[in-house]
């Protein structure tokens, strides 16, 4: 938000500072209709410092609007050194116009840039009081150090000018802090809806829906470059008696358990599992062939083995088995056909006898 805030606004201050030198370098020709533009001597050094300022700024445009990619914290750096430079330049500039005794162009003038420095760097208090510091103590002490005929009035109007500034400042660095505060607020909340709708509440595994836009992305390289993909589908043999034997919360923590073996099995973060519903989990294993996959299911088995929960009601093993169905990808098949594969699979691992895996028949 930082780095938008100054490729807009840096930008923009650096086209009024070039206005305000073309403003100076014209003063001649506005003469007869603003008479505030009276200033009418040569000033040899006030047209070099006018050049100076015209290159800088519009350099810095130019390099502000080709770096708009670029980190917050060299944006600013950046545009404090430019707005440094230009600063100690209008520095020259009021200095050389009071001290030849024409005031009358150099506090609106300075009031002008000051609140429009104030408009466009609200949001870095560093880059504007360095900006602004500058041009307000040169006025302040030339008022005294050549005085006219305007310097009590002048030093009044700049004492209520630097309140004004400062309350703007604070006020509207509040409504800048707070747009940042609603902004991170928005990206966690959207964070947390896009965690809760991807993910499993129980298990913290990808959920169905999550699923199943993965395995579209899968099929979709599948189409482009004719990569492998398989699946396992997975289910806790006689899960109904072991919550009926030990309780449904220790259901549950039996369920967290399986899903990080699923998770430890994997081969890499391409992999996925997820709760496909109730006690049944799928896996996902993209560029993965039958052979790769059946060496998955073989982990999934080992891990279950090796933590081994008791399941006293399991009339297949006295501990907690899985039954797996194994399928790979066959050209032209839906997500629908290949998830329904991978049930018929795990079917045939139930029926020959659970705690075991099957890979999927296409005669059956
Ligand atoms: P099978 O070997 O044929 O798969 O038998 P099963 O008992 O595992 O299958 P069945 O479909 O009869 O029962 C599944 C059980 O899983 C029933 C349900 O109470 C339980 N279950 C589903 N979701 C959860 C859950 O989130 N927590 C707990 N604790 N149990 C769940
Ligand atoms: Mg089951
Ligand atoms: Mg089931």
């Amino acid at each position: 938000m930082r780095s938008r805030a100054i490729t807009v606004s840096g930008p923009w201050f650096l086209w009024i500072n070039l206005l305000f030198c073309l403003f100076i370098l014209g003063r001649h020709y506005f003469t007869p209709v603003l008479p505030i533009a009276r200033i009418t001597q040569a000033f040899p050094e006030l047209e070099t410092i006018m050049g100076l300022i015209l290159a800088i700024a519009s350099s810095g445009i130019f390099i502000l609007r080709m770096a708009y990619d670029q980190q917050a914290e060299w944006l600013s750096k950046f545009l404090h050194g430019t707005l440094l430079c230009i600063s100690a330049l209008w520095v020259g500039c009021f200095y050389i116009l009071l001290a030849s005794g024409d005031s009358r162009i150099v506090f609106p003038f300075a009031a002008l840039l000051i609140f429009t420095a104030l408009i466009s760097l609200y949001f870095d208090g560093r880059v504007l009081l360095s900006f602004t510091l500058p041009i307000w103590v040169v006025i302040l002490v030339c008022n005294f150090v050549y005085p006219s005929e305007l310097t009590m009035l002048n030093a009044v109007l700049y004492v209520l000018l630097a309140s004004l500034f400062e309350s703007g400042r604070r006020i509207l660095r509040g409504w800048f802090v707070l747009a940042i505060h609603r902004e991170q607020e928005n990206r966690e909340l959207i964070k947390q809806l896009q965690n809760l709708a991807n993910h499993d509440p129980l298990t913290g595994l990808a959920n169905r829906r999550a699923f199943h836009l993965l395995l579209d992305k899968a099929l979709q390289r599948h189409e482009q470059c004719n990569t492998a993909v398989s699946m396992i589908m997975l289910d806790v043999d006689y899960f109904k008696k072991y919550n009926d034997h030990y309780g449904h919360q220790a259901g549950d923590e039996c369920l967290v358990k399986i899903a990080e073996c699923l998770e430890g099995a994997t081969r890499s973060s391409q992999d996925v599992a997820a709760r496909f519903g109730g006690e049944e989990f799928i896996m996902l294993l993209p560029d993965a062939n039958e052979q790769q996959a059946i060496e998955v299911a073989k982990r999934i088995q080992q891990n279950i083995e090796a933590l081994a929960i008791h399941h006293a009601a399991s009339p297949v093993a006295p501990y907690v088995t899985l039954s797996l169905g194994i399928t790979s990808l066959m050209p032209g098949i839906t997500a629908t056909r290949f998830i329904a594969q991978a049930d018929a699979a795990l079917y045939s691992a139930k029926e020959a006898g659970r705690n075991q895996w099957q890979i999927f028949q296409t005669d059956k």
